[in-house]
This record gives C-alpha cells, structure tokens and sequence, in this order.
C-alpha cells in the first residue's frame, strides 16, 4: 500500500492540464500551450555535439557521484565570472536537475517538523518537497503592490524558533519578480541574524528583462554566502530541460549531506548530459541573449494584450518567462452552465472554451491568480490571448453560484475503524483508566444524548465530536444527575495507541482511541442503544429508511448498495409523502400497531446524494460536515472520478467524491417542516433485494418474512453488482455484538413486526431504477 506521506501530495497540477491539453490535442482539438515550463528553442548544436561526442568517446559509465571534474570547474568559473564567488570544488554538487539538488537538500537540512518559509506565490515543488521529508512549509503570502517579492517585516513575522531555512527564487517562477540588489541584502541579513539556511533558486538568472541587473546571493558578504545554498542548472537558459542537470553550491557540510544522499538515491547524474552542460557552461553565452530578446519582445506583447482585460491586474515581470494575471474579478461568473468560482475553475474554462492550456494559480499558492508562460511561438500568442480575450467577454456574472463558507472538518482517520466487541469488564477497566489519563480538564467534552429514552453519555477531547453529538442528539434532562445506560469515550492524542475501537458489552462501554471519525460514534450509539432498548425497553431497533403516508408508514429495510437511501429520496418527490427518517427507528408494538420514532434531532446523510439530487446542495450549504472533499486528491469515489470532475470546474468543494463524506441535515430542511415527522404506524414493510433470477416483487407471509430476514436465508452482495455474497441477519450493520440470546429478541421483534405490517420482497435486479419508484407507489 501507499505510504501515508504520499497521501497529501499531489500530482503536480501543471502536469494534469498538460494531460487534459493532450487528451484533447489527440481529439484533433488545437490546444494553444501556455502552461509550459521550458524554453521553447532548441538546444544549441554546439552544447548537443558535446553530447555526441561524449557517446562516441564512450563515455558513457558512472561518474563521480557529485559530478565530472570539468563540469564543476564550469560551474565554478561560472559563479566566480558571473558573480564574483568563490566555491571549492567540495562545496558544489551535480545532480539530475536543479528540483533534484532542492530535493537532496531538503532531505539533509530538514528534521521533522522543522519549518521552512515559502514567499507565495510560489514554484510548485517547494511545500511538496518539504511535506515529502516531514518538514512544515510556512506560506508567507506576498502582495503585488510590492512586486510580490517578500517583505523584511513578513520575513521577520514568520521566523520562529523550529524556522531552519527560507526560500528565495529569483526571478521567481510564476510571478517573474525579481529582488534589487538592496532588497536581497535587507532580507539576507535577517535570516543570516536568526540562523536560517538560505535557499537560493537562482535558476532563472540568466532570462531577465529591461536591463534588470541580477546579483546571486552568495556575492552578498561571507555571512550570507556562508548560510546560502545556490540552486542553479541548465534547463532554462540552455534550454536543456531534458537533459537533466542541475547543481548545488554552498557549506560544505552540507554539500557533503547531499552527496551522500544522492550516492544512495540515484549516484551521479547522466554522463553525457554532464559533459553538454559543461560545454554550455564554458562556451559562448550569445544564444541566451538571442533567446532572452525574443522572451522579451513576447513578454511585451502578450502583457499589452492582457492588459486590454477589464478589470485584471498583470504584474510586470522582470525575469522568467511567465505573466501571472490577477483574474478575481471574474471569479462567481458563468458561461454556458460554466461557473467559475476560482483559479482552477477558470483554466478549465478557458481549456475547454478556448482551447488554451494555462496553470491555476492555486498550484502556485496564488488563487487570484493564473500562470500563462510565453515560451511558445509569437502565432501561438497571438492566437492564444485573442481566444482568452474572447472567452473572457462571454463570462457573466453568476449571482447563483455565491461562495459559501463550508462548515467542513476533516477528520482523521477518515472513516470507521476496526473495533473489538467483546472486551471483558477487566480489559474495559484499563482501557478506560488509559482514555481518562488522556483526557485534560480543559479539553474535555462530556454530553447526555437521550436517545428515545436511553441515556449515552460522551467523552471526548475532540471538539468535533463533540459538536456532532449535541448537534445530532436529543439532549437528556438534567444530565448532571443521571447515570448513562452507556458510555462512550472517544479519545484522541492517546500515547502509543493506533487508531482503534472497543466495546464491552457489559458495561455498554465503547472507547474510541485516536480517531475523529463521527459515524463510528454515531453507529456505536445506535447500537448501543438498541441492545438496551430491546432489554429494558421492549422497543425494537429497526434500520430502515421510513417515510410517512397520512399516518400509515413505510419502512425500506436492505443492505449496502441496493439503493434504499436513493428510493427514499424519490418517494419524497411526491406530495403525500412525508420524511420519517433515512436511516433507523425505534418501534414499539401495542396490539395491532407498531409505532415507529425517529430517535435523532438532525439526520446523518451521505452527501454524496446531491448526485442524483442536487437540490441537496443548497441544504449542506448551511449544514454541519464531515469530510466533504476539498481537493480532487482526496476523492474516494474513485469510480466516479472523470475528466469532468466538478473540482475542475472551480467547485471550490464536492459533496459527492467522498465515501465518508456526510452532512447533519435538519429534518425540516429536507421538505419543509409540513413534510417530516417524527412518528408514524408501519404498515408497510420492503425489503430490498437483488436477484436476477427472482420476481420483481413478491408478497411475502409473516413467517416467509421473518424467514427472510433471518440468518441464512438472506444473502447480500459485499458490493455493488452481483456477488461475492456474505449473509448479513436482520440488514443490522449496527449490532455491536451477536449473541443466542440477542437474536432471539430480533427474531421476536421482527415478528411482531410482520404480524402487523404488509411484507414485500423488491428485486433491485428486475426493476430498472427509474420504475422503481412507481412500483413501490403499487403497493401502498
Ligand atoms: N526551480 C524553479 C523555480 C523552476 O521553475 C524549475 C523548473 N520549472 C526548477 C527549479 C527545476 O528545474 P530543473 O529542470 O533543473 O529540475
């Protein structure tokens, strides 16, 4: 399986348009690319018969792990002749690439936890770098009214004891701000003062502007250079992208560091690619000039042209080879069904409206913004910013598509965990002892839930858990005085402990250990509550979707997968329907009526149902959630995860990508309060089922009923589809635990259930969706 630090990276967005603008390209679409990161000429022939030449000599083994002796000693004439600096040969590094050198670099420099300032808007790599090795990257947003360059007071406000190390990338990639001179020195000091590491991208160097005179930051005294590591290579002023080589220079420790790294990740970088780079290094430097012109000239265009864009903003660049346009104001527009309501939502637009590949500034830590790179030919721009122009004057302003503030926790782990049900009284007492050592004075939470009579009280440290349960819950009276029937503690920060449950079913004690996932508390409750209640009580808990007819109810049982949430739904399009509850009742019998209740004040529901009703949108809005999907990364619906997936759209959430994703919903809200009650009479009872070869629908006897519901002769599919099949008794997902003598009180209770309701086997597999609704409408 994937490691847990891969789960919050993601694949790098520049990638996926690039992807997107293929995939479309394959289509004979004529995508125009301005979401490349390269140059766009060739490289030079004299650097590529190097290359060859290199092959013919045979060389073509390993090399030294930190680099060919000729290459370093380019580099180093390099820095010396460039920039007046000195560097040892042991002080500078060749690796594959420069994002490989930044990479060696994090991982010699960083302990766990240990933070490194990001200037936003910023090169994608560099938060995913420092997650990657466990470090925290600190985003210190910078503003365009300075240039988007870093500030000395956003410097210094952002510096803190567990601060090892700041990056500076100059010319920066997306912005193309470049720092004077001065404003490097003011900020240098700074770090060097506090003891930072100072992390130098200098890799755009060569491709400046206007006569912008760039200074490296190793020339800025020995202090500075002394904490500095100058990153640097030949993809962009060579236009050697592909030839993968980069370097390092800086302490030699820490040179060292990266070497020693690099010997066990991927030895030295390419042979024949280190022999061109040192002759790109050491030979005529006028292509850079030729090249660096003609970014010129297109930068002067397609910034004019942008600029003709009401209500954008576009930096003026100095360096690099992107503008990076402020597009907020058409942020909440639409076109054509289109909304758009962020970055990405607007480069998927501008993609599928205009055919032009851009990158979302929300890859670039930047959501006002878009990147668009102008290494690409002169027509292409032309063409490019003349469809973007047009595209943007269709966009209309969307007064349905407000941005709402979600009320969203996401929890970890993200969904139920595993649990033992049948620990012993003394097991229970221990375990109970270690959830208290847990639980601080000042972070505890404690809460009666009455729960149709049955009091269970919680005991957490988690907030959320906390919020949820008083938000689901009917509270009990006087909660001070009362003994809960059961408790459940649900404690998070335990030592020593994976995520992981336990019940015992004698004390109707559950404990939660270091997870805040509500449904598992929920289900606990529930089914702690059943067990009691069908003791003490005499009241059966019942899983079932209910809805109410004038006073008759209707209750779907079924399992997992046969749509029994979604034909509850439909049920409730008409008029004469009214909501009981979509998940579970308690029903007590009294002669020839069984009284169903709707033991819960705000109902738990899938988001994922604004699928197939997305009038449920509107409802999540204002409800409390729990794992609503943020980022395409985190979907779990992976079956539904397409080109079209409405985070592309600029949704700045989704309610249907998670599995785990679920909303508090007031009843009320469902169908207006007219159409929801908390009490109704079964009198009817479905049960849903899914063989090919049976009947659609069947009327069952009360004891072919009880038969049916029993263990053994109901057989479920594990999934959705057919097989393998496991046998589930009574569709009770929420049992805690199994015992002769509690199944004797379900098969009682269900047949006093069959006694007084009308049974009905549905076939799932002989009834197309859409006439499902109507058939059940028959029967009532
Ligand atoms: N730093 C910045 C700011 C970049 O834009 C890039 C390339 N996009 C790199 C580093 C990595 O360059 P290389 O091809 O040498 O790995």
């Amino acid at each position: 399986m994937i490691a847990n630090r891969i789960g919050r990276l993601e694949l790098s967005p520049t990638l996926r348009i690039n992807a997107k603008a293929r995939a479309m390209q394959a289509e004979g679409i004529d995508v125009i690319d301005f979401s490349v990161g390269e140059p766009d000429f060739p490289t030079p022939e004299i650097i590529k018969e190097a290359g060859i030449k290199a092959i013919n000599d045979n060389f073509t083994g390993y090399t030294a792990n930190d680099g060919i002796p000729e290459l370093k000693e380019a580099i180093r004439a390099r820095l010396k002749n460039d920039h007046g600096v000195d560097y040892h040969s042991r002080e500078i590094i060749v690796s594959s690439g420069a994002k490989h050198s930044l990479y060696n670099l994090f991982v010699s420099i960083l302990n766990r936890d240990e933070e490194v300032i990001i200037p936003a808007p910023y090169w994608v790599s560099y938060p995913q770098m420092v997650l990657m090795v466990k470090g925290k990257p600190v985003i210190v947003p910078t503003r365009e009214e300075n240039g988007f360059r870093l500030t000395p007071e956003e410097l210094k406000a952002n510096i803190n004891f567990n601060t090892k190390a700041v990056i500076i990338n100059n010319p920066s990639n997306p912005t193309g701000s470049a720092y004077s001179r001065e404003e490097l020195k003011e900020i240098c000091e700074i770090a060097v003062a506090e003891g930072l590491i100072i992390v130098a991208d200098e890799i755009y160097e060569k491709v400046v502007y206007d006569g912008y005179s760039f200074t490296s930051i190793a020339s800025l005294g020995d202090n500075i250079r002394e904490k500095t590591v100058i990153i640097n290579g030949v993809s962009k002023a060579y236009s050697m992208t592909g030839w993968r080589i980069g370097y390092a220079a800086g302490p030699r420790d820490i040179i060292s560091a990266m070497g020693i790294i690099q010997s066990h990740s991927t030895s030295n970088a390419n042979s024949i690619a280190q022999k061109a780079a040192a002759e790109a290094l050491r030979g005529h430097q006028d292509e850079i000039n030729r090249m660096v012109s003609e970014f010129q000239t297109r930068r002067n265009y397609m910034l004019n042209k942008m600029r003709r864009i009401p209500d954008i903003s576009c930096y003026e660049p100095q360096g690099a080879f992107y503008l990076f346009p402020n597009f907020s104001a058409y942020y909440n527009t639409e076109c054509g069904g289109m909304k758009i309501r962020n970055s990405y939502g607007l480069a998927y637009y501008l993609l599928k409206e205009a055919a032009v590949a851009l990158v979302p500034g929300s890859a670039f830590g930047a959501e006002d913004n878009i990147r668009l790179s102008y290494a690409t030919s002169m027509d292409k721009i032309e063409e490019g910013t003349d469809r973007i122009i047009e595209a943007v004057a269709k966009l209309k302003e969307s007064p349905k598509y407000k941005r709402v503030a979600l009320q969203n926790f996401a929890t970890d782990p993200r969904g139920a965990v595993a649990t033992e049900m049948n620990v012993s009284v003394e097991e229970r007492d221990a375990l109970v002892q270690e959830a208290e050592a847990a639980l601080p004075y000042d972070r505890y939470f404690e809460w009666n839930a009455n729960i149709n009579g049955i009091i269970i009280q919680l005991r957490t440290n988690n907030p959320h858990l906390y919020d949820f349960w008083v938000e689901n819950w009917y509270p009990a009276q006087l909660e001070s005085d009362l003994e809960p029937h059961g408790i459940i503690y649900a404690v998070e920060g335990v030592p020593g402990r994976k995520p992981y449950g336990y019940y015992c079913p004698e004390m109707r004690t559950a404990i939660l250990f270091n997870s805040s996932y509500y449904g598992q508390v929920r289900s606990w409750a529930l089914g702690m509550v059943a067990q009691a209640s069908e003791r003490l009580l005499d009241v059966h808990g019942l899983r079932a979707a209910c809805l109410d007819y004038d006073g008759s109810g209707l209750a779907i049982i079924g399992p997992k997968g046969l749509g029994r949430g979604t034909l509850c739904l439909r049920l409730l399009e008409d008029d004469d329907a009214r909501f009981l509850t979509n998940d579970w009742v308690f029903v007590r019998y009294r002669g020839s009526e069984a009284v169903a209740d709707a033991p819960e004040r705000k109902f738990y529901f899938k988001t994922s149902v604004t699928k197939n009703f997305p009038r449920f949108e509107r409802i999540f809005d204002r409800s409390k959630c729990e794992n609503v999907v943020t980022k395409r990364s985190e979907w779990t619906n992976t079956k539904e995860l397409t080109d079209e997936c409405p985070l592309d759209l600029g949704e700045p959430y989704c309610y249907w990508g998670s599995k785990e994703s679920r909303a508090l919903v007031d009843a009320a809200w469902i169908n207006g309060p007219q159409n929801y009650t908390k009490r109704s009479r079964l009198k009817t009872v479905i049960m849903l089922t899914c063989d090919p070869n049976g009947p659609a629908v069947e009327k069952l006897s009360a004891d072919e009923a009880l038969d049916y519901i029993t263990e053994g002769k109901y057989r479920v599919p594990t999934g959705v589809g057919m097989g393998p099949f496991k046998s589930q008794p009574f569709f009770n997902p929420y049992m805690m635990t199994s015992s002769v003598d509690q199944e004797d009180l379900q098969r009682r209770n269900f047949h006093q259930l069959f006694r007084v309701a009308r049974a009905y086997k549905i076939n799932v597999a002989a009834i197309p969706p859409e006439a499902l609704k109507a058939r059940v409408r028959e029967l009532l």
